[in-house]
């Protein structure tokens, strides 16, 4: 540890000040991130019975109504649809969609109010969504908390299996960067390192995205507050930094 890093624990306020270099640096990671076309991907993991797309949390609750819900979130719809069908057509067929579908009384809702209670709209994927041939080929994943890596249900199987038989990239995508994402993609990150399994993730920074919440209006609400554009950057440094792919966008077939 440097003489420096201390000095900011013993004065850890001020981040304006003392984290500018850090900031500075962060503007320009996200600005290297580069574009990685589709093809290529597909050709590099060995094919596309070796690639596997996840779609978290493209649900009502947090794309279109609800206490959680946010435009910017929404936005990303589109382009994970585009993405995914573009892969499908390309043959791969592994994909997953995990969504938030809350018991009524989720110990979660002690941290974020009540949302995408399971069976209602907001627990269900988006309707823009819903006609896609991959999500047809997607095994559906319901989920009680933050990750659905964590729990009993279908998904860390589903992983296991996919890498056994072949799988070696896999692309995350959907809400929140620094959330349910970050959860998703770290879960995998962390098994894959602890098995010594070679897996690629990669988090396209236009298919993931997170809310924002000014500081003064979640004082009015009694909410905390979150800065999309600086939660969505640090969380992609911290997925980068902890060795998964993070890259600009998926460049897609004309
Ligand atoms: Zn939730």
């Amino acid at each position: 540890m440097t003489s420096n890093h201390l000095g900011r624990k013993a004065n850890p306020i001020g981040f304006a000040e003392s984290s500018r270099d850090f900031l500075s640096y962060l503007d320009g990671f996200m600005t290297a991130l580069v574009d990685r076309d589709l093809d290529s991907l597909i050709a590099e993991a060995g094919g596309p019975d070796c690639v596997a797309a996840i779609a978290v949390d493209l649900v009502g609750g947090f794309c279109h109504a609800g206490p959680l819900a946010s435009d910017r979130v929404g936005a990303i719809v589109a382009p994970v649809g585009s993405a995914f069908s573009h892969a499908y057509a390309r043959g791969v067929r592994h994909f997953a969609i995990l969504r938030d579908a809350h018991d009524p009384g989720a110990p979660e809702f002690d941290a974020f109010p009540p949302h995408c209670i399971a069976g209602s709209d907001e627990s269900q994927l988006v309707p823009e969504l819903a006609g896609q041939p991959w999500v047809h080929a997607a095994l559906d994943v319901p989920k009680n908390s933050l990750s659905a890596w964590v729990d009993d249900g279908p998904f860390r199987p589903w992983v296991t299996d996919i890498v056994a038989r072949g799988v070696t990239t896999i692309i995350v995508a959907g809400d929140c960067t620094d959330l349910c994402v970050f959860h998703t993609a770290m879960g995998i990150r962390l098994w894959a390192n602890a098995t010594n399994r070679t897996v690629r993730i990669i988090v396209p920074a236009n298919l993931v995205d997170t809310y924002h919440l000014p500081v003064d209006v979640a004082g009015t609400v009694g909410a905390m507050p979150h800065d999309g554009d600086l939660m969505h950057a640090t969380f992609l440094y911290h997925l980068r930094l902890n060795g998964i792919e993070v890259i600009r966008s998926i460049t897609l077939p004309e």
